[in-house]
C-alpha cells in the first residue's frame, strides 16, 4: 500500500473503527482506518458500495463519532469536545458540499452563500463575498433564487457557501453526482482552483473515476479498510483499481 505524504496535516484519522448495532446484528463499517489529509490537497475517497465511504466522511467531519480511534481537525481532537464545542468547531473549520446542493429555496444565491456567517452571528465582509461570488463565476446571479439557476450554478453556490467561512477542510459528498459530464468537469475545475488559489483542503467521496483522477490523490476503501492510497492517478488506473475491489 502506498501512503501519500502528510506534511501539515489538516485532518487525521488514527485507527478509527465504527460499529453499528451490537451482538449478532453488529456491522463493522470501519475496521481501523488511519489516514492523514495535508493542507492544500484535493483528495478523493472511493470504494465499492458499503465499503465505508459515507461513514468515514461523517466521522472525519465530526457528524458521527468513531467506536474507537481518534480524529483531529487542525490539531483539535474531536473526541475531547462536548457537543457545543464540536458544533462550533464544525462551523468554523468544516465546509460541506453535497450531491443534492442543499440550498435554501427562499434565499437568493448570495444569501445562501452568506448563511454560514449569518448562523455564526458574523458580519459578512463585502469584499470577501465579492471575491467568493466572482471565483465561482456567479457575479451576475447573486439575486437569483436556486430555482432560477441550473444544476451547475446551484452547485457553484454550494461551493461558495462551503468556502465563505475559510474552513480548514471542505468535505464533498458526490459533488458531481447530479450533473452532466461537462458541468461536472467545471465543478471539479472549481474545486481544484479553490485548492490552488486559496490553499483549501478538499476531501471528496465519489463513484466517478474521472472525478477521482482529477484530484491529487485517491484513497480506496474496501470492507472498512484503506486498501490503496495513491497520488496522481489516471482514469484507467482508477477504473482498474475499482474493478479489482468489487
Ligand atoms: P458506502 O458509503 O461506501 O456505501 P457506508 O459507510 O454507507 O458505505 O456503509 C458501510 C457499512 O455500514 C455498510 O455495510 C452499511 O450497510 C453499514 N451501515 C451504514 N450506516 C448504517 C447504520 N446507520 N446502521 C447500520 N448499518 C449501517
Amino acid at each position: 500500500m502506498q501512503q501519500a505524504t502528510s506534511n501539515g496535516t489538516v485532518v487525521a484519522a488514527a485507527a478509527v473503527t465504527r460499529r453499528y448495532g451490537s451482538g449478532d446484528a453488529a456491522v463493522d463499517a470501519l475496521r481501523g482506518v488511519t489516514v492523514n489529509f495535508p493542507r492544500g490537497q484535493f483528495a478523493s475517497v472511493m470504494g465499492p458500495s458499503g465499503s465505508g465511504k459515507s461513514t468515514l466522511l461523517h466521522i472525519l467531519s465530526g457528524l458521527d463519532a468513531p467506536t474507537s480511534g481518534s480524529v483531529t481537525i487542525d490539531g483539535v481532537a474531536l473526541q475531547k469536545l462536548d457537543d457545543r464545542a464540536l458544533t462550533l468547531l464544525r462551523r468554523k473549520k468544516v465546509g460541506f458540499i453535497f450531491q443534492s446542493f442543499n440550498l435554501l429555496p427562499m434565499l437568493s444565491a448570495e444569501e445562501n452563500v452568506e448563511l454560514p456567517l449569518t448562523i455564526a452571528g458574523e458580519k459578512a465582509d463585502p469584499e470577501w463575498i465579492d471575491e467568493v461570488m466572482a471565483s465561482v463565476g456567479l457575479d451576475d446571479r447573486r439575486r437569483h433564487r436556486p430555482s432560477e439557476l441550473s444544476g451547475g450554478q446551484q452547485q457553484r453556490v454550494a461551493i461558495a457557501r462551503a468556502l465563505v467561512s475559510r474552513p480548514a477542510v471542505v468535505f464533498a459528498d458526490e459533488p458531481t453526482g447530479n450533473l452532466d459530464t461537462r458541468t461536472g468537469a467545471e465543478i471539479l475545475d472549481l474545486l481544484h482552483r479553490s485548492v490552488a488559489d486559496l490553499g483549501q483542503t478538499v476531501v471528496m467521496v465519489t463513484h466517478d473515476a474521472r472525478a477521482a483522477a482529477a484530484s491529487d490523490r485517491v484513497v480506496f476503501l474496501q470492507d472498512g479498510r484503506v486498501v490503496q492510497d495513491k497520488p496522481g492517478m489516471q482514469v484507467g488506473e482508477v477504473l482498474d483499481t475499482i474493478r479489482s475491489l468489487e
